[in-house]
């Protein structure tokens, strides 16, 4: 065993689990404290810090942080960690004030942005602050990528989406829709920027090249084509026997599309035991309640036609031997299986394309056809272009592309001020006391042996009446209080944890402990600039202003059982208590 080395940051990783499992290391503990406070803006404006999109990752965040959650070594299920962050977002004010201020007098430098996803929204959120002028070219009508093709509107509504882009497209983003990149080499030569991101993710959907493919491609869809297809309104219905091959979560969201859209049976078709699923446990739990079928073990043979159209699919019967790890050891075909269909739609999983990038011009790709990028930096072998999000190392999560957005904005940065961006600087930590009693006492610190909360869900009887009904209705204030105070078991032993590397209007740091000031617009108040190491506290919210709150979040709680609270029931109630 390794000595316990409290010097290195690493040793408090495992201390805060949770905060280091998040690629963008939000600060869990701090908001999920701030919310049992009741202080809603606050825990906003501690995860907009890092994950930038609170009110979307509160929705759909694939949700790293929640296996390494400690609740989770004394029972099976985490702290609602996901869900809590949308609490914050559905009950916060607003916080237009308090987003960063944008520079008048920029800085000279001009920095293009290749599509409108959370990953080049990100660089944007966090270089407009330091008086850069970024431009971001978008192929479509309108920003937010997959976010907005292809993650359904019954999971995660478009006014969620419009809010939380409008934050970072109303510092003043040149955003260009309709603009589609056709070439890097007129881009670089003719565009006047200093650096360009490339956010163009992961835009190729796998085929399925098998028999009767070609002859029956009418009833055969791409899967992240056909939901963005469904997203622009130019599909709006699909057969009544709906096959979906693949059980990732592109599949979950084809399956669940297709009932919305008039479909009257869908199965979805794994090859592989559920134990090799792809797809989330939570959205797998949500499709099958909603009646969707999923048969395992079923690998596809040919498309079948009848009289030149679709008429189904022809199946292999898989077995498969396990061995004591649970990893496939032998497999072998025993039947065949037809299954009859209507429509046809492959998620097999999405691939990096980048026919507009020229090859001679200095950006290396790799065997895959796939560009060759700095793990730490995201940069290029082109120094002045960088990628990040799923056009870097292929398809991932929101979550990700928003720690690549970060990073690549520092390097981009370091790049346009002619520093190395290999020059970063180490993870820093700052220690807070998270102990009660004397210091900010608001919880009980016994455990609490309470269950996670179950996320209400709009009926099955509803929600299938519209395609953009949302299907999760959020925590009541009643669920909060006891999602919160399962946290208690962690939260006795919870250090805080800062991570510089955040671009910011007043979080420019360099190597050395120096910090940059923004160029300051005419009458604009001085900027702070605030170094992290050792000193992160500066701009966070107060401490020790809680304790009211979470007396009057007890008392909402008392007041009104069994609601299903809104933002101004909440607040009004709020108001009330005795803070
Ligand atoms: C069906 C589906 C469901 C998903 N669900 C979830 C989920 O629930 N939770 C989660 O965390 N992740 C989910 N993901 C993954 C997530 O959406 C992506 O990982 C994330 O959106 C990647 O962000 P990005 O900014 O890198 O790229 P994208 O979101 O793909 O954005 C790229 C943008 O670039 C534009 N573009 C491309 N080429 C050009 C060009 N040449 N010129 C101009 N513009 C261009 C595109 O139009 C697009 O707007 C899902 C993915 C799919 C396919
Ligand atoms: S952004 Fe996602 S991974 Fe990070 S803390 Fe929130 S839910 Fe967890």
């Amino acid at each position: 065993m390794e000595p316990t080395d409290t010097s290195h940051p690493d040793y408090y990783h495992r201390v805060v689990d949770c905060q280091w499992a998040c690629p963008a290391h939000t600060d869990v503990p701090e908001y999920i404290r701030l919310i049992a406070q009741g202080r809603f803006t606050d825990a906003y404006m501690v995860n907009r810090h890092s994950n930038v999109f609170p009110g979307i990752l509160g929705r759909v965040c694939d949700r790293p942080c929640e296996p390494a959650c400690r609740r989770g070594r004394i029972e099976s299920k985490p702290v609602a960690i996901c869900r809590l962050k949308r609490v914050a977002a559905d009950h916060r004010e607003d916080v237009s004030a308090r987003l960063p201020k944008i520079p008048r007098l920029k800085n000279g430098k001009r920095i293009a942005c290749i599509g409108a996803g959370c990953a080049s929204l990100t660089v944007a959120n966090d270089l407009m602050p330091l008086g850069y002028e970024v431009t971001i070219f978008e192929q479509f009508g309108e920003p937010g990528g997959l976010m907005r093709t292809n993650i359904p509107s019954f999971r995660l509504p478009a006014t969620v989406l419009n809010e939380e882009m409008g934050m970072i497209i109303d510092m003043g983003v040149d955003l260009r829709l309709n603009t589609p990149v056709k070439s890097m080499r007129e881009l670089l030569s003719q565009g006047g920027f200093d650096a360009v991101f490339v956010g163009s993710g992961a835009p190729k959907g796998k085929e399925l090249t098998l028999p009767g493919r070609e002859q029956a491609a009418a009833n055969i869809h791409i899967g992240i084509a056909w939901l963005e297809s469904v997203a622009f309104g130019h599909i709006d219905r699909v057969g009544k026997r709906v096959l979906i091959i693949g059980v990732g979560n592109t599949a979950m969201d084809c399956c669940r599309t297709s009932l919305r859209l008039g479909a009257e049976s869908v199965k979805v078709m794994a090859r592989k035991p559920r134990g090799f699923f792809k797809a989330s446990e939570w959205e797998l739990e949500d499709a099958e309640e909603e009646s969707v079928q999923i048969i395992v073990n079923r690998s596809p043979r040919e498309f079948v036609l009848e009289n030149g159209r679709l008429a189904g699919m022809r199946f292999d019967q898989v077995e498969y031997e396990l061995d004591a790890a649970g990893q496939i050891r032998a497999e072998r075909i025993v039947g065949e299986e037809f299954l009859a269909a209507d429509d046809v739609i492959l998620a097999i999983g999405q691939e990096n394309a980048f026919p507009w990038v020229e090859r001679d011009l200095g950006i290396e790709f790799g065997k895959w056809d796939v560009p060759v990028v700095d793990k730490t930096t995201f940069q290029s072998t082109l120094p002045q272009v960088f990628f990040g999000g799923d056009a870097a190392f292929g398809p991932k999560n929101i979550i990700w592309a928003v720690e690549h957005g970060h990073q690549a904005a520092i390097s981009i940065h370091r790049y346009c001020q002619g520093e190395s961006v290999h020059e970063r600087l180490p993870p820093g930590m700052n220690l807070q006391s998270r102990k009660m009693g004397m210091h900010e006492w608001s919880y009980a610190n016994d455990y609490t042996p309470v269950e996670r909360r179950l996320m209400p869900h709009v009926s099955l009887k509803e929600r299938f009446k519209k395609l953009n009904i949302e299907v999760e209705l959020g925590f009541t204030a009643e669920q909060v209080e006891q999602e919160v105070q399962r946290q208690a078991l962690h939260r006795m032993r919870c250090l805080h944890r800062h991570l510089p590397g955040r671009l910011s209007h007043h979080h420019t740091q360099r190597p050395g402990g120096g910090a940059a000031h923004p160029p300051q617009g005419a009458g604009e108040e001085p900027q702070p600039a605030v170094v992290r190491i050792g000193g992160a506290a500066a701009d966070r919210p107060g401490d020790g202003e809680g304790r009211g709150p979470v007396r009057a979040l007890r008392a909402v709680r008392r007041a009104l059982p069994d609601r299903s609270l809104g933002h101004a029931e909440i607040r009004a109630a709020l108001a009330t208590c005795d803070r």
